[in-house]
């Protein structure tokens, strides 16, 4: 991670023995950021390079990937792009068996270094675990000229880390749920040290992006330590889900976690203002009209989150929100009016 690093990258191939043959997913956006310079610096080296434009990050993509794979069996598989390219390429390798590096244009969720991937076309609506990225290449430079929007998003996904790590401590406690102590406290730190930095989250700060960037890395490490999501998916990740199917599309995974955060760590009796203070000093939305969704439906999804993934015990399997609960939670916490 740094300045520049993407010059970085036929070398950082050839160390990990991939030096004949790569595959390159990326969106058509990410392909001018920096997709074409990736192939192109491959292609001086002599190595063989294809690659596919994927236009979403659904099942199909994934399936698309995996007949170039078989077809063209490359040493490795590059994805590059804010999350869905990552997404699609990290789920295909991993099921045709083949490494993968990550190479985020964007800082705008932990996917970007966690063994799990998020699609659409899947019948579960989270993630599924794929393959741990071999390296992780993040340029702050192609980062930094991304939309500020992306990392204030990253910054939600982080801070929900304070209320994931709680959720996984208390299925340690009530159902006897495997618990690593290492993971809980990579998780936790990322999302203490976001807090601690709230000052320097703002366009323009690059020491700010760097602080979410290695955030997000941290997390990705704590979900390969943990072998599971567990770390860094709770409650506020089930609502987030939830609101992907009560209001899709209608803001950023990371800022719905954010403001999931908010609510769950008033379910826990935790430090929730401090929570809401530095979502709103990064930039991050805090309330329902700030993510684009009807009061209404931060409600439903509020009601609707504990039946997303009943095999993950959370408060909510604690606190059981009725629609009148729900509303009384997303109001005194400030979400809605
Ligand atoms: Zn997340």
């Amino acid at each position: 991670m740094g300045k520049e690093t993407l010059s970085l990258i036929s070398d950082i191939c050839k160390r990990l023995g991939f030096s004949k043959s790569a595959f390159v997913v990326m969106g058509s956006k990410t392909q001018r950021i920096a997709g074409q310079r990736v192939v192109d610096l491959l292609h001086d080296k002599r190595m063989n390079i294809d690659h596919l434009v994927v236009a979403s990050s659904t099942i199909w993509a994934v399936r698309a990937v995996e007949e170039r794979i078989q077809e063209l069996k490359p040493q490795v598989v590059l994805g590059i792009g804010g999350g869905t390219k990552i997404d699609v390429a990290k789920l295909s390798s991993a099921r045709q068996g083949i490494p993968f590096i990550s190479v985020p244009t964007t800082a705008s969720h932990d996917g970007i270094a966690s063994p799990v991937a998020s699609l659409k076309g899947l019948k579960k609506p989270y993630s599924v675990m794929a393959q741990s990225p071999m390296a992780i290449v993040a340029d702050t430079n192609v980062i930094f000229r991304s939309d500020y929007r992306f990392t204030a998003s990253g910054c939600g996904d982080v801070i929900a880390k304070f209320t994931s790590v709680h959720d996984w401590e208390l299925a340690h406690k009530v159902k006897n749920e495997y618990y690593g102590e290492y993971a809980a406290s990579l998780a936790l730190m990322s999302a203490t040290l976001v807090m601690k930095n709230a000052d320097i989250l703002k366009p323009g700060v690059e020491e700010g992006l760097r602080v979410v960037l290695e955030a997000l890395i941290s997390c990705g490490v704590a979900m390969s330590i943990a072998g599971s999501s567990r770390p860094c998916s709770g409650s506020e990740h089930l609502f987030s889900h939830a609101l992907d199917l009560v209001a899709p599309n209608k803001a950023m995974h990371g800022e719905q976690c954010g403001v999931g955060t908010i609510m769950m760590a008033y379910l826990y009796e935790m430090k929730w203002k401090e929570i809401r203070a530095t979502l709103h000093k990064a930039g991050a939305p805090t309330t329902a009209e700030e993510l684009g969704v009807e009061p209404e439906s931060v409600v439903e999804a509020l009601v609707r989150a504990c039946t997303i993934r009943p095999e993950r015990y959370t408060i909510l399997e604690e606190k059981r929100l009725s629609h009148d609960s729900a509303e009384k939670l997303a109001k005194v916490t400030g979400v809605i009016d």
